[in-house]
């Protein structure tokens, strides 16, 4: 089932989660033991984010080095497949242009579609670890509104291959990404806000956001949204903090602030257990507020921590 029509049918904020795909070699069960503490909560969807090669340098025995490709977390799309077989719950991949020719793309989505994946979330993707900044494959997409555009020509039977006749067409729900504190990239939150209306002009159903741990800034978000014509859902994306490393890892990697009365209770704190407390108090006040002002759904990334993302969503 589509995330807009669980949103539609919602009588009341919805619950999803996501995951990422295990560690190579780690096998799908690490993965499950992850989602079962959360499956009591009946989430409406999980989405399983994708992850790119990365060129990484071995020291061969002489002492020289060889550049080598790997692939850390991969299998996206038949963990969505498991996922929905195991628990009967409907999954969104994450698909990005990063790593991706555009026939590539197509082969990716035509399995998804085979699979009965009703959902999909259309990214760029980061710059690959070796590279300053964000480079397409050749041919392939640059932004995440080219990716969007191959997805809604699928949904309307187009291929690649104009002369194909007859074809079936995907129904694709396609949510994509938006950022309250704005993508680190654009120039200032007005240009960005562009691009985002853009993507939903392109035929993109909701919007989830990146992480943000001050609601203040999501509903400023939502507001300039709704100013520009922005008008599909906007899903909050939520993630517990739970130690002090995170104060400056979050941050720098996402490219998000956090508030001073947040991190001043962190770093009062003496273990990373009292963080793990202070982490679950603020979660489950950010979730609660959200909630009352009525958000269709809470969406959080439960990155190795699912039990005190479960505990939290117990006490909403
Ligand atoms: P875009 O929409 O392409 O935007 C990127 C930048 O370009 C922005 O600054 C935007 O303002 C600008 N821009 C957009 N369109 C245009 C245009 N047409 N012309 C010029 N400028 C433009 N990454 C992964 O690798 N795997 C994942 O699974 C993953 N999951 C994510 C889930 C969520 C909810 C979020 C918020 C992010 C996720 N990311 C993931 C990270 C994401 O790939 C990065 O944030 C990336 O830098 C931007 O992706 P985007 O889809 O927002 O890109």
């Amino acid at each position: 089932m589509k995330v807009t029509d669980h949103i539609s049918q919602a009588k009341d904020t919805l619950i999803s989660f996501e995951v990422l795909p295990p560690l190579k070699g780690k096998g799908i069960e690490a993965l499950y033991r992850h989602l079962d503490p959360l499956m009591e909560f009946q989430p409406s969807f999980i989405n399983v984010t994708y992850h790119r090669s990365e060129h990484v340098f071995k020291k061969r025995a002489d002492g020289s080095f060889e550049k080598v490709v790997v692939r850390k977390r991969p299998g996206t799309e038949s963990i969505c497949a498991a996922i929905m077989n195991k628990y009967n719950v409907d999954t969104v991949p994450h698909l990005i242009c990063g790593g991706f020719s555009i026939n590539e793309t197509e082969d990716a989505l035509i399995n998804l579609r085979y699979l009965g994946i009703d959902n999909v979330l259309v990214l760029r993707g980061d710059a690959a670890k070796n590279e300053t900044a964000f480079e397409p494959e050749p041919g392939g997409h640059k932004h995440a509104s080219d990716l969007l555009k191959q997805v809604e020509n699928l949904n309307a039977g187009i291929y690649l291959e104009d002369e194909l006749k007859g074809t079936h067409k995907t129904e694709f729900c396609v949510g994509v990404a938006g950022y309250p504190e704005k993508h680190f990239e654009a120039p200032n939150m007005e240009t960005d806000l562009r691009y985002l209306k853009q993507k939903v002009d392109l035929g993109a159903d909701y919007i989830i956001t990146q992480m943000f741990f001050d609601n203040a800034k999501f509903h400023a978000f939502v507001k300039s949204c709704r100013e520009i014509g922005i008008n599909v859902p906007i899903i909050p994306g939520l993630k517990p903090i739970y130690s002090k490393k995170q104060l400056t890892i979050l941050p720098k990697t996402f490219h998000i602030d956090l508030p001073a009365e947040l991190s001043n209770e962190v770093l009062r704190c003496k273990t990373d257990e009292d963080v793990e407390k202070v982490g679950a108090e603020w979660l489950l006040m950010q979730s609660r507020e959200l909630k009352k002002a009525g958000v269709p759904v809470l969406h959080y990334y439960t990155l190795g921590r699912p039990l005190l993302v479960a505990n939290v969503v117990k006490d909403i």
